[in-house]
């Protein structure tokens, strides 16, 4: 019997997709899992938060009927995720925490032609469904949007807490690689006692070496009104976060050379040059 007509909850999105892209990885951003390779990635329509400032507002506010046009099946993206020679598939665009099962199946279709995978999440997901998910998933990029409840519940009708268990929860109990996102929009989540205090808590409860990742906020959605991140905002809270002990820390989505780059934490030599998303040397 159906789940509908069990009286369950149906995933209408399932093998179904807003579009695909392929990207360097470091587009994602993650700057410590397959370097320099190519992902796949794809999403579908919805989102279980309601960010204010949401870069994909298109999608993520979308009814699945307005833009899911494609249709993809899990076997069918896994091959051609292969066959143009990418080594991981990303659920991205919207949060994989709304297509689980769908991701699920994905994940599963990568992992038998040994392709990995990668969720691009704002983390804020219950215990029951995180296990279900993160269990298939090889990398993670978790967005840390802000560090206070204000914010998250202001800008993201969400909370604070669920995400920072989220993050517990990947590094200490499941081996999934981890890296962190924070979007510093201004005015609202990028003083310097709110940045010391996020770096404080990385380094506490998950320790120096999982890398974190400012990225600079551009006007869009309900935040028009609000100024893009200045680039000297994102060197400073990348320098606040160093300070804090953290060993790798990067400023995303600009053209920054230095804090792109990857350091060696013993003696401070460049060890990968990074521009924005394109390797150096
Ligand atoms: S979690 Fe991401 S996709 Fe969802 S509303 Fe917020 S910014 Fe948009």
């Amino acid at each position: 019997m159906r789940a509908a007509e069990r009286g369950g909850i149906v995933l209408t999105t399932y093998g179904r997709s807003i579009g695909f892209c392929i990207d360097p990885i470091e587009k994602r951003p993650l700057n410590h899992f397959l370097l320099g390779t190519p992902v796949l990635s794809f999403g579908t329509a919805g989102c279980n938060l309601a960010c204010k400032f949401c870069q994909n507002w298109d999608i993520s506010k979308s009814r699945g009927i307005d833009t899911l046009a494609d249709a993809a099946p899990p076997k069918a993206l896994a091959r051609a995720a292969e066959r143009l020679g990418c080594r991981s598939v990303a659920f991205t665009c919207n949060d994989p925490v709304i297509f689980l099962e769908y991701a699920v199946d994905v994940a599963g279709a990568c992992h038998a032609l040994g392709l990995r995978t990668v969720a691009v999440t704002a983390g804020s997901v219950s215990p029951p469904a995180r296990a279900d998910l993160f269990r298939h998933v090889d990398a993670a990029n978790v967005d840390l949007k802000g560090f206070s409840e204000d914010f998250y519940h202001r800008l993201c009708t969400e909370h604070l807490q669920p995400v920072l268990d989220t993050l517990v929860y990947l590094k200490r109990e499941i081996m999934v690689w981890l890296e962190i996102t924070t979007l510093l929009i201004p005015g609202e989540n990028d003083s310097t006692a709110e940045i010391e205090a996020l770096a404080a808590w990385i380094a506490e409860y998950l320790g120096p070496d999982v890398p974190l990742h400012f990225g600079a906020f551009n006007p869009d959605f309900k935040m028009v009104s609000t100024p893009a991140t200045p680039p000297a905002t994102l060197t400073r809270a990348r320098e606040i976060a160093l300070r804090h002990g953290l060993r790798y820390v990067y400023t995303g989505s600009v053209h920054d050379p230095v804090g792109g780059s990857t350091y060696c934490p013993g003696c401070g030599q460049c060890v990968i040059k990074r521009d924005w998303y394109v390797l150096g040397a």
